[in-house]
């Protein structure tokens, strides 16, 4: 059995992300730059974008968790109001 690298869920088969369909495509919509250390030592700047970039991405994937966890809320509440 193969788990999500991003969530953990088991997978019901490994794919070449390592990741499930919903964190492939959550992880799709921002693409990935390619930040090295340079040849003679470690590039402040680079660390500093990448930094940046991994930041925006966890923002990004909480933003869209906690849209579809408030989706989620509201759908249940209006199932129970107005069966
Ligand atoms: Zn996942």
């Amino acid at each position: 059995m193969t788990y999500c690298i991003r969530c953990g869920r088991a997978l019901k088969a490994p794919t070449p992300t390592g990741m499930g369909s919903t964190c492939a495509r959550k992880a799709q919509a921002v693409p990935v730059p390619d930040h090295d250390r340079d040849l003679f030592g470690y590039d402040i700047e680079k660390a500093v974008q990448a930094a940046r970039y991994r930041l925006s991405v966890f923002i990004g994937t909480a933003t869209v968790d906690a849209h579809i966890a408030v989706r989620r809320g509201f759908r249940l509440a209006r199932e129970r109001l107005l069966p």
